[in-house]
């Protein structure tokens, strides 16, 4: 298996590495069906809601009622 002749040095390892830095802003959205503050292209944490469907099963509302 092939190998690298030569050690990187750490300046060259540095300048490779500030592309992986975290952007430091985290943008949020409103859910459509309760208006709280979610992540992008995540489920609500408060409805359980995801593009107008339920799809998070621990939220739990009117799920009782609809088997009971
Ligand atoms: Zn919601």
């Amino acid at each position: 298996m092939a190998l690298p002749k030569r050690r990187h040095s750490k300046s060259r390892r540095n300048k490779r590495r500030t592309h992986q830095k975290l952007s430091g802003t985290v943008s949020v959205v409103k859910c459509a069906k309760c208006g709280a503050a979610v992540l992008p292209h995540n489920a609500c944490g408060q409805c359980g809601f995801y593009k107008g469907r339920k799809v998070d099963h621990t939220v739990k509302e009117e799920e009782k009622s609809r088997k009971g």
